[in-house]
């Protein structure tokens, strides 16, 4: 089963892939945290990357479909994935649904986790308060995350007309409790 988990920056995207990891036995394949790594690393795609991702604004369509199709190769990524934070752009849904058409795999469910923009502003707020600046993502301020934001509605939201259109899109609302929307989630999928 391969499911795409879709929704704004501090949807709460991260927190509920792991459940369905828990629950379904799927693997977790967040963009974000393979670019994270690559920071960390120190490698090429992490220099360039980082001042990427610090400004809030998208790595570009190729690299994403690159590190996707390499990961998927992957041999435990046979019993189905869940995309986390990916894809973020059209272009990145039709090359994903052409890579999975040619390993004769297929999407199940796009799943929206729905949450107010206020709501994600305290979310991220809270989780500043909280962290110490060591452990801090760089891109966790609340300039970041309006700047975030802007790009999803510009970039991102798009992806859900794409597969709404297919017919794949389901919504669900993300403002309860976490386990209340680890449950909404597992009804849908069943
Ligand atoms: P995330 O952890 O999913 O919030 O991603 C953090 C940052 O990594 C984003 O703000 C982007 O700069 C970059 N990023 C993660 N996934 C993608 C993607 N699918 N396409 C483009 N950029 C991405």
């Amino acid at each position: 089963m391969n499911v795409i988990l879709f929704g704004p920056p501090a949807a709460g995207k991260g927190t509920q892939s792991k459940f369905l990891v828990e629950k379904y036995n799927l693997v977790q394949l967040s963009t974000g945290d393979m670019l994270r790594k690559a920071i960390s690393d120190g490698t090429e795609l992490g220099i360039k990357a980082s001042e990427i991702m610090k400004n809030g604004d998208l790595v570009d369509d190729e690299t994403i479909l690159g590190i996707v199709k390499d990961r998927m190769e992957q041999p435990d990524c046979k019993n189905g994935v869940i995309f986390d934070g990916f894809p973020r752009t059209k272009a990145q849904g039709q090359g994903l649904d052409a890579m999975l058409e040619k390993m004769g795999k297929k999407l199940d469910f796009v799943i929206q986790l729905q949450v107010d923009d206020e709501i994600l502003i305290s979310r991220v707020e809270k989780r500043i308060a909280e962290t110490p600046d060591n452990e801090r993502r760089s891109d966790d301020t609340p300039d970041t995350l309006r700047k975030r934001l802007d790009v999803y509605y510009e970039q991102t939201k798009p992806v859900l007309e794409y597969y709404g259109d297919k017919g794949l899109l389901k919504k669900i609302d993300g403002m309860p409790r976490v386990e209340v929307v680890s449950a909404l989630l597992a009804d849908v999928i069943g």
